[in-house]
């Protein structure tokens, strides 16, 4: 049970049996290396076309944990994988040979109602908080499938279905309790560590490994409408200038998104759209699920729908409606975004066309309406950067056979590189990003401006570039 692990320079170190024991009776949390029993299972991650063997895998109960992990790789130089939730699309939270420290196992959830505030641990799921949020009526802004790490989402933005009523899940964000590369414990909020705090707010994982989130929870549910409407794939084309004009009138309570897909035949799902190529409008109204209806009623009016699928549900329902389609490691994914200034002709064109030319059927092509309350945020205000964009455009490459991952991986990049042509185009959300390694250029798309103020706070607290493993901002040299 001997392991072997990487340094930050690449080189291979090996912990001796007895090392191992060492390292085990240090830690409340399991020590696991490629021998143990269970290695296999816990090392599993969202994309199953990065299957990844670590050295040593942490299972952490605690800070404390957290925190001694931190100090090890540090007196060891060895490089770290942080991993949450394990959906990060690039896998940024694993690697060959790496220590990974996995927050998995710490998925606590303490709401505070009278305050409208909720404490959660550091690898909880969005499926965590909505169901102790829910209790009291309340949500955090999150994701829109359930098994999604709070982690990763919040610390890279965060879009789901209340950013135009409450923001993006880092907007909701008020305070956190971090474990920097030194292994000190720092509080940051609005008054202590500003700078870090307003680094964790879309500077991704690059600081410190975050072991607890405290967040402003909104009123919400326990019922919302929840709007859904099939049409024709071959009628997107015209039905999304529809969509467009109609997304320019509605109010914050409503988020929407059009989706190109295909449906599977499911007892869930009407027979007239099981296995078809389907050209989808969705909506989430944040507010009372009557006002809802009415205000998400033309959805079904753009065309000829083949299912109008619209209701009012539970919010932990409509948050966990698409989770079965994304089963944790059963998907090859590749995934790229952009963002569009507006959906003019071309880009309604472009969406349409590539949208009808997906590679696999559960690839996804995706434009979510940003705006409202995530938009009257300041681009220096967080780290996120520019919040000035319409919409999105994110192109999901999702298939099954690992033999076939050249040809999606490559469909999805052709598709971008057309889709960063359009006028309409500017940045990416990284997020919704399979690459594990940026450029400058890549920086600059997605924080803008921003990028220099996160390489000093990154020098601050991680002057080595120990949490190398995320969408890297590499330490300022002065
Ligand atoms: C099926 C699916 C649905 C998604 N839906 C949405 C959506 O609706 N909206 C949206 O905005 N995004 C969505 N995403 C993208 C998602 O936000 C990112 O993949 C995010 O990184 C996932 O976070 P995680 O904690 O699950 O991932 P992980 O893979 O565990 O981590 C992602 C990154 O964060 C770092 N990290 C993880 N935990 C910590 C921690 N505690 N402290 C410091 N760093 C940490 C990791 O090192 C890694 O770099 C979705 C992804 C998938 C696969």
């Amino acid at each position: 049970m001997s392991a072997q692990v990487l340094t930050l320079e690449g080189e291979r170190q090996t912990l001796s049996d007895e090392t191992v024991e060492e390292i085990r009776a240090i830690f409340r949390g399991e020590v696991l290396t490629a021998d143990d029993a269970g290695y296999d299972d816990v090392r599993v991650i969202q994309n199953a076309m990065l299957d990844r063997r670590p050295g040593l895998i942490i299972r952490c109960t605690g800070a404390a944990d957290v925190v001694d992990a931190v100090r090890l790789a540090a007196t060891r130089n060895l490089l770290v994988a942080v991993r949450g939730g394990g959906h990060s699309i690039a896998g940024t939270s694993t690697a060959d040979d790496s220590l990974m420290i996995d927050l998995s196992a710490m998925r606590g959830v303490w709401v505070d109602p009278q305050q409208r505030r909720v404490r959660v641990a550091g690898g909880a799921t969005w499926g965590d908080v909505d169901r102790e949020t829910q209790l009291h009526r309340l949500a955090v802004p999150g994701g829109v499938v359930s098994t999604t790490g709070v982690a990763g989402l919040t610390l890279g933005g965060g879009i789901g279905w209340l950013h135009r009523r409450y923001g993006l899940a880092c907007d909701a964000l008020r305070a956190a309790e971090v474990v920097t590369a030194s292994g000190d414990v720092v509080r940051c909020s609005a008054s202590e560590h500003e700078d870090l705090f307003w680094a964790l707010r879309g500077g991704g994982g690059n600081f410190g490994v975050v072991v607890s989130f405290e967040f402003e929870a909104y009123p919400l549910g326990p019922v919302v409408w929840n709007g859904m409407v099939a049409y024709p794939i071959e009628d997107a084309a015209e039905m999304l200038p529809r969509w467009r004009d109609w997304t320019s009138t509605v109010p914050d309570e409503v988020t929407s998104r059009a989706m190109l897909w295909s449906l599977p035949a499911v007892p869930a799902l009407p027979p007239a759209v099981h296995n078809r190529d389907v050209f989808i409008v969705a909506a989430v109204y944040a507010g009372d699920p009557d006002e809802g209806q009415r205000a998400c009623r033309a959805l079904a009016e753009f065309g000829s729908p083949l299912a109008d699928m619209s209701q009012a549900l539970p919010y932990r329902a409509a948050q966990s409606s698409l989770d079965a389609f994304f089963p944790k490691g059963g998907l090859q994914s590749y995934w790229k975004s952009v963002y569009l200034d507006r959906l003019d002709e071309d880009a309604t064109a472009f969406v349409a066309r590539v949208g009808q030319n997906r590679p696999h059927p559960m690839t996804m092509v995706h434009a979510p309406l940003l705006g409202g309350a995530m938009a009257r945020v300041g681009p220096t205000e967080t780290a996120f950067g520019d919040r000035s964009a319409r919409y999105m455009l994110s192109l999901d490459g999702n298939w099954l056979d690992p033999a076939d991952d050249g040809a999606n991986i490559r469909w999805v990049r052709d598709a971008y590189d057309d889709a960063v042509r359009l006028r309409a185009a500017s940045g990416t959300y990284l997020n919704f990003g399979g690459d594990a390694d940026l450029d400058d250029a890549a920086r600059a798309r997605a924080w803008g401006s921003n990028v220099e103020r996160l390489r000093q706070v990154k020098r601050r607290y991680d002057p080595e570039n120990r949490f190398r493993l995320n969408p890297n901002i590499p330490p300022a040299e002065n």
